[in-house]
């Protein structure tokens, strides 16, 4: 086996943070005899992910966990859409928001979700994907029922446009209009609103959209377009860190943020993102990747679903599998990092601003706590820090940071 003691192992249990349901959190409620022996041999803190009060996504919480301030590097709820889909997209491309609508010939929308429609949206997509308008290469991909992401690429464009989704039934589509008086923004305004009517003109007379007016359903006959977004250029984390690294994570989310910034962030086909993942290939795997890569990060999705399910009793039971899955973790010689990428409280059933716990084992000053929760790892020796000083504190602890000065 490889030596490992300059290897870094960082677990983020996603949403793993909690507020108290009849007294107690979900973690200080579970069985966890592994991450309590964990912090009997490390230093614990609670870390706000972006800073205090500030309620994170996964999407910005990642990017600041992996050290790219997301106040920076988050340009738009479009890029990370399309990167959450799947979509392959690169520094300087432009990225909506979309959905299938339903629209007259004279472009009045009369379903702006076009009757949620479930299926068909693959076929639907593929029409309107590939496409090439004033040498500007247009990309689309369907997500769940109506949704769907658009991705312009090519030379001189620019995020500064308007919405074409009227975002109310029994309106005209709008014209998309530059925000700006750049010859970018002219430019991308106009390739938006030619790919808004061909849309029309090629969905319109798609199979799938005749069977469902056969069936009196509404056609998904347009893509309306929403929240344009450059996606950033990002420095790559091996440029940024001078260390090889690896992600294994289960949502395509996820996995896109990784590969944004070139981490090796393949499909698992045992991550699956829902209660049946395995949760202990994950961890052997990255364990196995640690032989070479310096730094492999680890994101298990359970907890956040537990907590969007709102249900207390699921919350516990996944954080004695994960417990259970972390077993080989004990031996583990080389710097061990475990978080959650936000708080996501049984009370709230969605994410919140609540600090999460956080726990490193290595070459580390132990403090006195002893056991893995909210409010045990508060009193620890890591005291409060945001997800941006994650990766400095580590580097510094695995023995990579520079000396700032003499
Ligand atoms: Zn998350």
């Amino acid at each position: 086996m490889a030596d490992m003691r300059n290897k870094i192992l960082v677990l983020i249990c996603d949403g793993m943070g909690d507020r108290l349901t009849n007294g107690y959190t979900p973690l200080e409620k579970a069985h966890k005899p592994n991450f309590d022996y964990l912090a009997s041999q490390g230093i614990l803190g609670i870390m706000d992910p972006i800073a205090p009060g500030i309620k994170p996504g996964s999407d910005t919480s990642h990017l600041a966990i992996l050290g790219y301030d997301p106040y920076k590097y988050y340009t738009g709820r479009g890029p990370f859409e399309a990167i959450g889909i799947g979509m392959e997209v690169k520094g300087g491309d432009i990225a909506f928001r979309c959905n299938f609508a339903t629209s007259t010939p004279k472009l009045v929308i009369k379903d702006r979700r076009a009757g949620r429609i479930s299926e068909g949206t693959s076929l639907l997509a593929e029409t309107v994907n590939n496409l090439e308008i004033d040498n500007i290469k247009i990309m689309f991909k369907e997500s769940v029922e109506h949704r769907g992401a658009l991705v312009l690429r090519g030379e001189g464009l620019s995020p500064h446009i308007s919405d074409t989704d009227p975002h109310r039934d029994e309106s005209s589509v709008l014209e998309a209009k530059p925000r700006d008086n750049s010859l970018e923004a002219i430019k991308t305004a106009s390739i938006i609103n030619k790919f808004t009517r061909l849309s029309y003109h090629l969905l319109s007379s798609h199979p799938v959209n005749k069977e469902r007016q056969q069936k009196g359903e509404n056609p998904a006959n347009i893509i309306l377009s929403r929240g344009a977004g450059l996606v950033p250029h990002l420095p790559s984390f091996e440029e940024k860190y001078h260390l090889r690294g690896a992600f294994v994570a289960e949502v395509g989310l996820i996995k896109g943020i990784a590969r944004l910034v070139g981490l090796y962030a393949p499909d698992f086909p045992f991550a699956t993102g829902s209660y049946d993942t395995d949760m202990k290939q994950m961890i052997l795997t990255a364990l196995k990747l640690l032989e070479e890569y310096n730094i492999v990060f680890v994101n298990i999705k359970t907890c956040d679903l537990s907590s969007h399910d709102r249900n207390f009793e699921m919350k516990v039971r996944v954080i004695e599998r994960i417990d259970e899955a972390i077993t080989p973790l004990k031996d583990f010689k080389g710097t061990l990092v475990i978080t959650a990428d936000h708080s996501s409280p049984i009370s709230v059933g969605d994410h919140s601003g609540d600090p999460v716990p956080l726990l490193i084992t290595g070459d580390v000053r132990k403090d006195i706590v002893n056991t893995f929760s909210e409010r045990a790892a508060a009193r620890g020796g890591l005291n409060r820090i945001r997800g941006i000083d994650l990766m400095p504190t580590i580097l510094d602890l695995a023995g990579y940071a520079e000396k700032f000065g003499a």
